[in-house]
């Protein structure tokens, strides 16, 4: 099995989870990650339990496609993302059902948890309305998702970028949760928002959160300190 074969499988397995974990509908979203000259990105409306590797679509940078599937028809978000931004591998789309919502109302998700700071910034933009498949779509997209890593589209889904699958799954079950969080503290009447100040400090800690000792910049201050070390146990 050659390495795209591995490459494609896994963005299969990823849809398909996607879908299990009710973070997609059916066979809309899409998903793309970065190779040599191009990406892979998946075929248009063909459903993932129903999904083989070899209709998994190459395309290269100048937004040519390969082979005999027609690409997803988000297929110039996917490549404008990842021409705007190098540390982007793996781009994610879905229409989660509250990030949905926000986006039917074209609202942004503001620093209402601390943890918006996955999104890599305070606040999780929604962008504009524009008609699926279009570049008028992926200017929109891209003006919303700026340098952070998610943004929702207006009156249709949700992007997450990042630099693997795995992470960029992350990205997106943790933009749905912040979704139906905001949802519901605005149906309280609303919740208390984080300051700026608040959320600086989050998005230095996340920088140390989740990494080993060796892994972290010691230059880093705000950082997650894990308690002392007792040494290696016998048992
Ligand atoms: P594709 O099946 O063409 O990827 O379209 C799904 C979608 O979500 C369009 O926005
Ligand atoms: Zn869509």
């Amino acid at each position: 099995m050659d390495s795209q074969t591995a490459i494609r499988k896994e963005m299969i397995a990823t849809c398909q989870r996607m879908n299990s974990e009710d973070l997609n509908v059916g066979s809309a979203g899409n998903l793309s990650v970065r190779i040599d000259g191009g990406f892979l990105i998946t075929p248009s409306g063909i459903a993932y339990d129903k999904m083989d590797p070899s209709q998994i679509v190459e395309m290269d940078n100048e937004g040519r496609y390969y082979g005999d599937f027609i690409p997803s028809s988000e297929w110039r978000f996917h490549h404008d993302i990842f021409k705007a931004r190098p540390d982007v591998d793996v781009v994610l789309h879905s229409h989660a059902t509250h990030c949905a919502i926000l986006a039917c109302c074209r609202l942004d998700i503001p620093p209402i948890h601390y943890m918006v700071g996955v999104s890599g910034g305070s606040v999780v933009k929604c962008s504009g309305y524009a008609t699926f498949g279009t570049q008028e779509l992926s200017v929109e997209a891209l003006e919303a998702l700026g340098p952070r890593n998610a943004c929702l589209l207006g009156n249709h889904g949700v992007i997450a970028v990042g630099k693997t699958l795995n992470g960029t799954f992350g990205v997106l079950a943790e933009v749905e949760n912040l979704a139906r969080i905001y949802i519901g503290t605005r149906m309280l009447g609303g919740g208390a928002l984080l300051s700026d100040p608040q959320m600086d400090v989050v998005l230095q800690r996340f920088k140390t959160y989740g990494k080993q000792t060796d892994e972290i910049d010691p230059s880093i201050t705000e950082r997650v300190e894990p308690p002392v070390h007792g040494g290696a146990r016998l048992h």
